[in-house]
């Protein structure tokens, strides 16, 4: 092999390990594959590679070649002064024919390892502007010295390492804020289950000494314990909806299945909504099919879904506005759909309106009440029957929820009568 086609060979293999390196993302195998890989190329006994601390600016070696390579990890090296610390600042190669006389070598490494260093090929591994570590390799086997032409071979597989190492600390750093949402999210489910079960037993005894009371009371002190327990109500609707939700969340919720008319069920939730819906000056109209449609569901948990896409269509649609509950058969499922014509959801919130808490407008802003969990507790009860439910909606123009049921729950199993009670009033 002359010296053209050995180049034009140790860059077809850079090319070749250039795309092993990209798809590997662990960075522990990762580093091992470089300096394997730079110590094959440039023809030398050992390869390391230092990483400078983003956070401390410091300079350690992370991995070798060789069985002691983890008696190397993490000892630092200094910045000022050192081989590797010079060109990780001038962002240049170095080489040196003797390290032992050279007095930026750093010594403590090789006593540490049982390996003494001759001579030397440094470079920088440059990602951008930025200069993230040095990849070193030592002691070239038989002529002595390294080359200009290993200077290039190393400096092209630093450059493609560089990105790599790159990538796998961006995966990982993504893993480890993953972990931590999970974490957040865990925590955020234990709250809502500690805080609603807590509040539950202090505001049972409220409304039950206020009632107690309200029925002894003279017709003054009856007023103000009238607004005592509406406001107790609605505490306590909040605390069965925190409820609810975690009961969800923790798998406790079963469904109690019987079979019913469901053209009945939605019509009944329509009459009960009809005079809140008219006294704020909106218009309801119900589209409903002239034959009954068997459902085998839980009555009382469709109430809910029910109950809190009407109310939402009723607290986002402005006087004038209309709404419309329709009810048909999609092929073989069942089909209820609730129209508005209110302010609508933008685009980019129409999948998050059904995550928990989200809310379109800012909760320091808002007009309308509610604590963003109605359409999160719609999507677990309709997932529970084995349906779907989605949102479409043109802004300033209306929005429109479809909930589309199996004519029996594919999860029967669930099925039981000792079910955790559900009683949600929005
Ligand atoms: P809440 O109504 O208590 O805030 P939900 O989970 O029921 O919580 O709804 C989440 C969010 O979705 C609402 O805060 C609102 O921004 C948006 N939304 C829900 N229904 C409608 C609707 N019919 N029209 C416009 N926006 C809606």
């Amino acid at each position: 092999m002359n010296a053209l086609e050995r180049r034009l060979h140790k860059l077809e293999r850079i090319l070749e390990i250039s795309r092993e390196l990209t798809s590997t993302v662990s960075l522990g195998p990762l580093l091992s594959k470089i300096v394997d890989t730079a110590a094959g190329l440039t023809d030398s006994e050992g390869a390391s590679i230092l990483l400078r601390d983003a956070r401390t600016g410091e300079l350690r070696f992370r991995t070798a070649t060789g069985e002691k390579s983890d008696q190397l990890a993490d000892i630092p090296v200094p910045v000022e002064g050192s081989i590797a610390g010079t060109v990780l600042m001038c962002r240049q190669p170095i080489i040196v024919a003797d390290a032992r006389t050279d007095p930026r070598h750093f010594g403590g490494v090789g006593e540490k390892i049982g390996v003494e260093t001759r001579s030397l090929l440094a470079v920088p591994l440059q990602v951008k502007e930025q200069c993230i570590g040095v990849l070193e390799a030592m002691n070239k086997r038989g002529e002595g010295t390294f080359s200009q032409e290993d200077v290039e071979t190393l400096m092209a597989l630093a450059s493609q390492a560089a990105v790599a190492i790159e990538n796998a600390r961006l995966v990982s750093a993504l893993r480890k804020a993953y972990e931590q949402l999970g974490e957040l999210d865990r925590l955020k489910s234990n709250f809502i289950s500690i805080a609603s079960h807590e509040l539950r037993t202090p505001l049972s005894l409220i409304l039950l000494y206020a009632a107690l009371l309200r029925e002894e009371a003279g017709e003054k002190t009856a007023t103000r314990l009238d607004a005592v327990l509406r406001a107790a109500m609605r505490l306590r609707n909040i605390i069965e909806t925190m409820l609810n939700l975690s009961y969800l969340e923790s798998g406790e919720l079963e469904l109690e299945v019987t079979c019913f008319d469901l053209r009945e069920e939605v019509a009944a939730a329509c009459e009960d909504y009809r005079p809140l819906i008219e006294s704020n000056g909106l218009s309801l109209t119900t589209e409903l099919p002239e034959r009954e449609m068997p459902i085998y569901a839980d009555r009382g948990k469709l109430r809910v879904v029910l109950d809190n896409l009407l109310s939402n269509a009723l607290k986002f649609t402005p006087a004038g506005g209309k709404v419309d509950v329709a009810l048909g058969w999609r092929g073989r499922e069942m089909e209820i759909s609730v129209t508005d014509t209110g302010v609508g959801i933008p685009p980019q919130a129409l999948e998050r309106i059904f995550d928990r808490f989200y809310q379109v407008e800012d909760h320091m802003t808002r007009r309308q009440g509610g604590m963003g969990l109605g359409l999160s507790i719609v999507k677990g009860l309709v997932e529970m029957h084995g349906g779907r439910v989605w949102a479409e909606s043109k802004e300033g123009e209306g929005s429109r929820f479809t909930v589309v049921l199996p004519p029996q729950p594919k999860t029967h199993d669930s099925v039981t009568s000792g079910a955790v009670p559900f009683t949600m009033l929005k």
